[in-house]
């Protein structure tokens, strides 16, 4: 997989855009170093790294449809994704609203053949906060992100439906934000939550016993960067038992709303 030239994509402009990125970045197989992600990764606009986005793949083919149930416009090549992502779009909207929390301004999906991350390599997707529009890698460049990982154990499409939940959560979440976050967990314990969330109880059984039971449910260690970044799968499972074990767990999610949270450590300790 070579590595493009963002010089040529990037203007000046755009490197000085100011906009959170969400994005969800697994290694591509025989990526170099370089082209690593190390797991789950959020840019938050202030970050001194240089933000931008990088997507390809043909739009040919692509129409736009807008979701019946919700103010959320898909656009992707065939109209199964297109529904396949409106129906991830309404369960994602189910599960924030038992918390009070919806949808501010229409959203937008984008179902690529390829979503890169700016400075490395294939992603999952991402959120562009700046467009309010969600790219997602097609179902059918998935398989080679999600080898060797957790994830590979699940069946494809509830997995890839789970994933088009959690780019949605970080769409909402970001559109109810009253104060930004300033971790790269902050971003992700809600998403990661309800991705797992979204999935049947039997498939997500089948993630969680990937991992051993005492550490996930060890709620005193807070989550952190680190942890996000070089495990996101555990950072994943810890966030969801983190969030169902909680009295309320809606109470932790509209926290997030208002700024950093007690179980999230801060960016630097
Ligand atoms: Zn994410």
């Amino acid at each position: 997989m070579s590595r493009p030239d963002f010089s040529s994509y990037a203007s000046a402009t755009a490197l000085q855009t100011a906009f959170v990125l969400l994005a969800l970045c697994l290694p591509a197989p025989n990526a170099s170093a370089n082209e690593t992600c190390g797991g789950d990764y959020v840019c938050i606009a202030d970050d001194a790294a240089v933000v931008t986005v990088w997507a390809a793949g043909s739009a040919s083919l692509a129409a736009q449809q807008l979701c019946a149930e919700a103010p959320v416009s898909v656009t992707a090549d065939s109209a199964g994704e297109r529904h396949l992502a409106c129906s991830a779009a309404s369960d994602a909207l189910r599960l924030l609203a038992r918390c009070q929390i919806s949808l501010r301004r229409p959203l937008h999906v984008h179902i690529m053949s390829e979503v890169r991350h700016p400075f490395s390599g294939a992603i999952f997707g991402l959120l562009d906060t700046k467009q309010e529009r969600v790219l997602i890698t097609q179902e059918a460049n998935i398989p080679s992100l999600v080898k060797d990982t957790p994830y590979a154990k699940l069946p494809q499409r509830d997995f890839y439906r789970s994933l088009i939940v959690h780019e949605i959560v970080h769409g909402i979440m970001h559109q109810n934000l009253k104060r930004r976050a300033t971790s790269h967990a902050a971003y992700e314990y809600p998403a990661y939550a309800l991705q797992l969330e979204s999935l049947t109880p039997d498939l997500r059984d089948q993630f969680l016993q990937s991992f051993d039971q005492t550490s996930i449910e060890t709620n005193s260690i807070l989550f952190n960067d680190p942890v996000l970044f070089f495990d996101p799968y555990f950072f994943a499972a810890r966030a969801y038992h983190h969030f169902k074990a909680s009295p309320n767990g809606c109470a932790h999610l509209t926290a997030l709303l208002e700024g950093d949270v007690a179980f999230i450590a801060p960016p630097h300790m």
